[in-house]
């Protein structure tokens, strides 16, 4: 087995055991192989061992290295888990199958507005910002709200939360604050856990949702600058 089965079997194991664990449901947690920055033949690494979920959190990047693959691969599902200019929503639309970055009331516009155009529609995540950084994208969770009445009014239909927690805090607390704010709405997904703490990620599953765990370097190694 090479490297990259070798990782994909370790983590995949990980999760099924914190599944037993925590007695989730092994369907109800989806491995996201975060591709960012990795040599293409890692891609094809992953793609060999019969992963077909990956996530970019660049538009630009993410077109060059998969609108290709994505003919050869009908079963790809792909995640935008970086932030999303507007100017990029309709190379978006046209790739993704999930957007998780949904945080401003223009961007919920401009998705609905290309959608309408494309004939498509990648489900939706909103981004917290639960750390309130300043330098990092997502709503703040007391703007939330105001967030959520706007896909209402909107019609963007939004199917889960995400965020990204500050790299110097333990991440458990902010996950739980983004469930919270997610049970409060009746949104049933989140995308929480990355290399670090996928597994902490888990047994904070909804009943009747998804944890969508993103993970990049436990999976492929260390990215390329
Ligand atoms: C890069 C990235 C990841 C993956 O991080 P690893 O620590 O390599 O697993 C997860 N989520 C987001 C939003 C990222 O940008």
């Amino acid at each position: 087995m090479n490297d990259i089965a070798n990782n994909l079997e370790t983590v995949r194991k990980k999760i099924t055991k914190t599944c037993k664990a925590w007695d989730v449901n092994d369907g109800d947690v989806q491995l996201i192989a975060v591709s960012k920055k990795q040599p293409s033949e890692k891609i094809d690494g992953m793609l060999q061992a019969g992963h077909r979920v990956f996530g970019e959190n660049r538009v630009q990047e993410a077109g060059e290295r998969w609108t290709e693959r994505k003919e050869n691969y009908i079963d790809l599902d792909l995640h935008l888990i970086g932030p999303l200019q507007t100017n990029k929503v309709k190379d978006a639309v046209a790739l993704f199958n999930y957007i998780h970055t949904v945080d401003r009331p223009k961007l919920v516009k401009a998705l609905v507005k290309e959608m309408k155009v494309q004939g498509k529609k990648p489900v939706c995540f909103i981004q917290v910002n639960t750390g309130e950084e300043d330098q990092k994208a997502g709503i703040l969770p007391h703007d939330f709200k105001a967030l959520w009445d706007c896909c209402e009014q909107e019609g963007l239909e939004i199917s889960g939360l995400m965020c990204i927690p500050p790299f110097d805090e333990p991440s458990t607390h902010h996950f739980a604050l983004l469930r919270k704010i997610a049970e409060e709405h009746g949104i049933k997904d989140l995308s929480i856990g990355m290399s670090g703490d996928y597994e902490k990620a888990i047994p904070l599953v909804i009943e009747g949702g998804k944890v969508f765990v993103r993970v990049g370097t436990a999976l492929f190694g260390a990215r390329q600058i």
